[in-house]
């Protein structure tokens, strides 16, 4: 017997492959479910059943719960995974799920809600002991001396957030006292229109901050260990570009004392699931910024440097099995980055789908494709533009970067236009070779 009868994957792409893949050496039955732009994803084709959930639009395909469900109804799949993006982190979903008596490969309702709560989740990491930014912990009422006076113990310069915003929206960065009531009478204002609350708080502006994150695994049955971290510092617009673990030059017993601070968390809040702690990282101090409640894009690379993997785990954690390591069997060795390869112009960003005539994946020792492109098959244009991840392991990170700069100029994709001379650029980068860039130098290197 599996350890889950049968598993329906909602989603698409690469993710819905890695996900198939884990189910197959698992020997898990799987049903893929698909849009009608995408009869012709590869996972798709190799899932031992699959149902057309709608047209080609997200909102009414893998945005449509009604059409997930019933196809895992009718299929008879005992197990739903979300993948990220699309309905990964969607809570009502997640309820709906095991309401309609079916297993949620993710995390059990009450963490899901909290961490989708921004001033909520933040107070009960804080709790929990995992380092927050320095900030007004909670909204901000309406006494002007009061807020004043809680930006002066802050130190300027500080950024208002709105708690109902998200994906970067609805913030505001004050540089002096004199800025800042009106600053937060605009966030405030604009909060209301776009999110339907006003509510804002304030949290120190960390001028320089580096992304870096901590993978975890919990079973929700008390126990939970990290995966070590990640830097993902090089992003556009908010996207993250490319990735490595372990993030660089961060002192041993900083890195540890942050894992073991979210391993807590996790407790604490009974949390179930694979998830990532992100921090902003400046100065040696994390600064958490929230909390993702799925796997994420860029778990390979901490795959490679872990050799666990992390969603054959989220299977067994979802079927009940406890964790099938303890935190002193996790080893970390050698290094690892993985590359986004968009369909995309690699000058002005805009996306390019279309039909792929000849795709090359790379190669040799430590290189690792996760893609669901092969000839033939045709981007459609309704969906997020990740064609491929090309990840690179070493036994050091000048190794890993050496081989991930052979693997980059091996990639073949013709037929359409790709960020993969970007990459190659970012991959001798004199900055990104020494480690440690902030979130702010890709895009200053691509305005010059
Ligand atoms: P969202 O939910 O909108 O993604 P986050 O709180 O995760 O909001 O912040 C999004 C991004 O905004 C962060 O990745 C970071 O680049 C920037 N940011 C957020 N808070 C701060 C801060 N206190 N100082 C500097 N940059 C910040």
């Amino acid at each position: 017997m599996p350890i889950l009868e049968k598993v329906l994957i909602a989603n698409r792409g690469e993710i819905a492959l890695r996900v198939l893949r884990a189910c197959k050496e698992l020997d898990i039955p799987t049903v893929a479910v698909h849009s009608k732009a995408d009869r012709e994803l590869k996972h798709v084709l190799l899932a031992d059943e699959a149902v057309c959930i709608g047209p080609a639009p997200s909102i009414d395909s893998y945005l449509n719960v009604p059409a997930i469900i019933s196809a895992a109804e009718v299929t008879r799949a005992t197990a739903i995974h979300p993948g990220y993006g699309f309905l990964a982190e969607n809570a009502d979903f997640a309820d709906q799920v095991e309401k309609s008596g079916f297993i949620f490969i993710g995390p059990t309702r009450d963490p899901h809600r909290l961490v989708g709560r921004k001033v909520a989740a933040i107070q009960a990491m804080k709790e929990a002991g995992v380092p927050t930014v320095p900030g007004s912990d909670g909204p901000i009422t309406g006494d002007d001396e009061q807020t004043l006076a809680i930006a002066r113990r802050i130190g300027y310069p500080v950024i208002v957030k709105a708690a109902a915003g998200g994906g970067g929206r609805g913030m505001r960065v004050v540089h002096e006292e004199a800025d800042l009531l009106s600053s937060i009478q605009v966030t405030q204002s604009e909060a209301a229109a776009a999110f339907g609350s006003a509510v804002v708080y304030l949290e120190k502006f960390l001028q320089r901050p580096r992304h870096v994150e901590i993978q975890v695994l919990a079973d929700g049955q008390g126990n939970a260990i990290h995966l070590g971290d990640r830097d993902c510092s090089l992003q556009r617009r908010h996207q993250k570009v490319l990735e490595e673990a372990p993030a660089p030059g961060i002192p041993q017993d900083v890195r540890d004392a942050v894992a073991e601070s979210c391993v807590k968390a996790c407790i604490d809040l009974g949390y179930r699931g694979a998830g990532t702690f992100e921090f902003l990282y400046e100065d040696e101090g994390f600064y958490f910024i929230e909390m993702n409640t799925r796997v994420q894009v860029e778990h390979p690379v901490t795959e490679m440097i872990t050799g666990i993997d992390i969603v054959k785990e989220q299977l067994r954690i979802a079927s009940g099995l406890p964790l099938s390591f303890k935190q002193s069997e996790v080893t970390f060795r050698g290094h690892a980055f993985e590359c986004r390869i968009n369909a995309e112009d690699p000058k002005t960003f805009l996306p390019s789908p279309g039909k792929v005539t000849t795709f090359h994946a790379p190669g040799g020792l430590g290189v690792r494709v996760d893609s669901h492109l092969y000839d033939g098959y045709t981007v459609p244009p309704y969906y997020d533009s990740l064609i491929a991840k090309i990840i690179c392991y070493g036994e050091d990170r000048s190794i890993a970067l050496a081989k991930m700069r052979q693997a980059l100029d091996e990639l073949v994709v013709e037929g359409i236009r790709t960020n993969t001379p970007l990459h190659r650029e970012l991959a001798r980068d004199p900055e990104f070779q020494k480690g440690g860039v902030s979130i702010h130098y890709l895009e200053k290197r691509l305005q010059e």
